[in-house]
């Protein structure tokens, strides 16, 4: 009896402590470009763990095994690796996974973002309560079309939320940003890390209001920090490229 109450005690002690032992487990399915294969997705702060039957397709990897970790969306997750995959053909490099219950969330992405030794690249942004410094709602422009959604800026990162889209939602911090510009008043382009064929990602914005003319030289001075005061004139509020570029047509 008291051996059944001392595990009880551990099983409730467990339970009621999540946070401290951050491993999270999800049935989830592995897709491969024929069919897919099911087993157990272990995401702890020391590796990411793929348990299944089909064994040729069990990993493990440390943080710094991955090349790249993105959390396509609360249920996909992509994992790139290091592997080489001439000898293992039709499995490629990067793995995906559908999990088949529960989802990503902000908690995860937390651990994700302290882990991953390059940057993550994740749509379910990490919890936060403060306030954006800037905030401007926005048109996420795609080849074709695009989504709608808010860009704000903080004082540590920058977020693009998409409710049309939540898949192209982004989060970065600004050492996550190779480039950014604005290469007129109503657009706001931010290069990534993330990888994609033939480069790296941009993300273009087609701003649906203006945002002050402080709001380039706040993101400026964040992403190229060594660069700092370029030009003291253009750090003026209202004296910035932004407010000097073009007016709209409409106005002769
Ligand atoms: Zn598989
Ligand atoms: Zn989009």
């Amino acid at each position: 009896m008291c051996r059944l109450s001392l595990i009880l005690f551990a099983i409730i002690f467990f339970v009621a402590t999540p946070v401290a032992a951050q491993n999270y487990e999800f049935s989830a399915e592995h897709e491969h470009t024929l069919r897919s294969c099911r087993g157990k997705l272990v995401i702890t702060p020391e590796k990411i763990e793929y348990q299944t039957e089909h064994k040729d397709h069990a990993r493990v990897w440390r943080y710094d095994e991955l090349q790249q970790i993105k959390v396509e969306s609360p249920k996909k997750l992509e994992l790139v690796s290091y592997e080489d995959q001439k000898w293992r053909l039709g499995l490629d490099r990067v793995f995906k996974f559908k999990l088949l219950e529960g989802e990503i969330t902000a908690e995860i992405s937390t651990l994700l973002l302290k882990r991953a030794t390059r940057p993550l690249v994740t749509s379910v942004a990490p919890a936060h309560d403060d306030a954006p410094a800037f905030e401007t709602p926005v048109k996420h422009l795609h080849r074709f079309g695009g989504c709608i959604g808010t860009l704000k800026i903080y004082p540590d990162r920058v977020v693009y939320e998409s409710k049309e889209m939540p898949s192209d939602s982004r989060f970065w911090r600004y050492s996550e940003i190779q480039n950014f510009s604005q290469s007129e008043r109503y657009r706001f382009e931010i290069v990534s890390f993330e990888d994609k064929f033939g480069g790296p990602k941009a993300y273009n914005f087609q701003l649906r209001e203006a945002l002050p003319a402080t709001a380039y030289d706040y993101v400026w001075a964040r992403v190229y920090p060594s660069k700092f005061r370029r030009d003291d004139r253009l750090a003026q509020p209202g004296n910035s490229q932004t407010a000097l570029g073009k007016r709209p047509a409409t106005e002769q």
